[in-house]
């Protein structure tokens, strides 16, 4: 189907199924059975003698059925496994432009650092002695990690940004407690823009959150904090740049009306990537934030590897860091694991943290340099502001046009008597071979459309990605609703349930019983 242009139009769902073609393959995307469902028992991959014969010392407990066991010869396994790998959609694939997960560019260079058999091959259960460089590393990238954000200690075992969150909140409800204000100081401020995380940590801690209203530019005011500030106040969790990719200017006026009040500023800092170089938390009245070194240092995310979100503190909170950490003696470096008669919190995992992760972002920061960090921040925002003004005349911001910074945000003013929602939006950019953007986040907009291009792409590639979203945009706003209401037509899976996957997901597979 060609439209007035001579270009291919997504036909409407009636149209087309994926069961169109033979084999219920689409051009080389190919549909996928289970497993279970191609494997069978009698074959098998390898070629092995029969056993010599044995007497089972099971007795009863042997097995007496087939195992039933998929079986695959070579190829089959191994075609299997790379289809499943070619269908996640990934960052080494193609634009991804979620917002606040800031997905980018995961360097080689740091894959080869670490796999390194020094750092790759040790157990942490091993003798000191014998990792001494091991130390040596984590030793130096939390000297970056507290030069950068110019604060006191770090904390580096945990191993998510929530989990960052999770050891920043109990460092401050430990020094709370040493001040014998438990008892009364229990409610923690949180922005209604706040990522889910924030308040759920402040809430698995004990704390009670109460939400501060966010102004009409989308920055929290101080007198809103002012208003809600009292002793019972333990703390503040404030983003920075905040959910809705903007600079909370009064920051320092926030912490100071914070500290007065005695109670502690937790930073979230999942948005570090837009500030690194050019702005220290340490500067800002921070008291305690979580770096996820899997956005801005580069480590990669979730199904590609474990995250990591070392939590730097500032000297209030320094005495509360937790078990392990580095110690320097002259030339000798160990890692302390317990600390008797201290008030330090006590230890949040098994051993020291994600070690891969380290040394995956200590590469990041030794391969950019200072000028190379504060190059990729700037590139960030740049980025972010090209695309917010590519979109503008056709997409409503709903707090005025003016700069953003790493990520934009959209609200869907713009779509109002299309018949169109962000959800269908988003669904049409699939067929158009990009990943959505961050939908329905943060909460505080209506219908929000939150992109993070990152530094990662070229003028080329944003620009691209620009003139589809136009092309989609003007789409819809001519009211071309077919375009959008059974999107995706080309993947090989529509519309799901989400809903229903979410609450009751199937997770066991069973034989189909034959048809009789
Ligand atoms: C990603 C993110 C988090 C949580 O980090 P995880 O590593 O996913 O646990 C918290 N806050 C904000 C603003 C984020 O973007």
């Amino acid at each position: 189907m060609l439209n007035s242009q001579g270009r291919p139009t997504a036909p409407a769902s009636a149209e087309i199924s994926w069961r169109d073609t033979f084999t219920g393959n689409r051009g080389l995307q190919l549909e996928e059975a289970l497993i279970f469902e191609t494997g069978r028992p009698d074959v098998s991959g390898v070629d092995l003698d029969e056993p010599a014969p044995f007497t089972s010392r099971l007795g009863a407990l042997a097995r007496d059925e087939e195992i039933g066991l998929p079986g695959l010869a070579e190829p089959e396994a191994m075609r299997h496994y790379v289809r499943l790998s070619q269908k996640n959609y990934a960052i080494d694939s193609g634009l991804y432009p979620l917002g606040s997960c800031t997905m980018k560019h995961n360097p080689r260079l740091n894959e080869a650092m670490a796999r390194l058999p020094g750092f790759a091959d040790i157990h942490p259960l091993q003798p000191q002695s014998t990792v001494t460089g091991a130390l040596a590393l984590m030793e130096a990238l939390a000297h970056w990690l507290l030069t950068l954000t110019n604060m006191t200690a770090v904390a580096m075992s945990p191993k998510a940004g929530a989990h960052g969150e999770y050891c920043g909140m109990a460092a401050i409800k430990a020094a709370i407690d040493a001040k014998g204000e438990g008892a009364t100081r229990r409610v923690v401020l949180v922005p209604e823009s706040a990522h889910g995380t924030n308040p759920a940590t402040a809430a698995s801690i004990g704390f009670i959150v109460k939400a501060v209203p966010a102004g009409a530019d989308g920055t929290v005011h101080p007198d809103a904090v002012r208003a809600l500030m009292g002793p019972d106040v333990a703390a503040i969790m404030l983003t920075n740049p905040n959910t809705c990719g903007l600079f909370e200017t009064e920051i320092v006026e926030i912490a100071q009306i914070l500290h007065e009040g005695g109670g502690y500023f937790y930073c979230d800092g999942a948005n570090f990537n837009a500030i690194v170089g050019k702005a220290r938390p340490g500067d800002l009245g921070v008291d305690a934030m979580h770096i996820n070194l899997h956005k801005t240092f580069s480590t990669p995310h979730g199904g590609g590897g474990p995250g990591s979100g070392p939590v730097v503190l500032s000297a209030r909170l320094a005495p509360f860091a937790p078990v392990p950490f580095v110690r320097r003696e002259g030339d000798a470096l160990s890692l302390v694991e317990h600390e008797e008669g201290t008030q330090a919190l006590g230890r949040l995992t098994a051993f020291h943290g994600q070690m891969g992760m380290f040394v995956r972002a200590l590469s990041y920061i030794l391969s950019h340099g200072s000028d190379g960090l504060k190059q990729a921040s700037e590139d960030a925002v740049l980025n972010a502001n090209y695309i917010r003004v590519r979109l503008s005349d056709l997409m409503s911001l709903p707090f005025g046009d003016k700069p953003c910074m790493h990520e934009v945000l959209f609200d869907d003013a713009w779509l109002k008597d299309t018949g169109v929602t962000t959800l269908d939006f988003a669904k049409a950019m699939i067929d158009e071979g990009y990943h959505p953007m961050t939908m329905y986040f943060p909460l505080v907009v209506h219908g929000a459309m939150l992109i993070e291009p990152t530094e990662s792409e070229s003028l080329a590639s944003l620009e691209l990605f620009a003139m589809t979203l136009r092309d989609l945009a003007m789409s819809a706003l001519r009211g071309e609703k077919e375009r959008f209401e059974g999107a995706p037509y080309f993947a090989p899976r529509r519309r799901l349930d989400e809903t229903k996957a979410a609450r009751s997901p199937v997770l066991r597979w069973a034989p189909r019983k034959p048809v009789e």
